[in-house]
């Protein structure tokens, strides 16, 4: 089964640096804080990079 990513938005500084790098994937919500709203939308690869690239690494892979 494919690894889900999900944004811990109680650490999101609505920076929108994952949803610029991968929009298939992140959106920023209501409260300007990112979300994944299509978790298999792009490789793992691609949202690892995001994770890699995210000021407060706060989006973590489901376990
Ligand atoms: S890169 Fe991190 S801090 Fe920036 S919007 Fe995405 S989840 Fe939030």
């Amino acid at each position: 089964m494919a690894k889900k990513p999900y944004v811990d938005k109680e650490v999101c500084i609505s920076c929108t640096l994952c949803v610029d790098m991968v929009p298939e994937v992140f959106r920023m919500d209501e409260d300007d804080l990112a979300e994944v709203y299509a978790p298999d939308g792009a490789s793992e690869d691609k949202i690892q990079e995001a994770m890699d690239a995210c000021p407060v690494s706060c989006i973590h892979w489901e376990e």
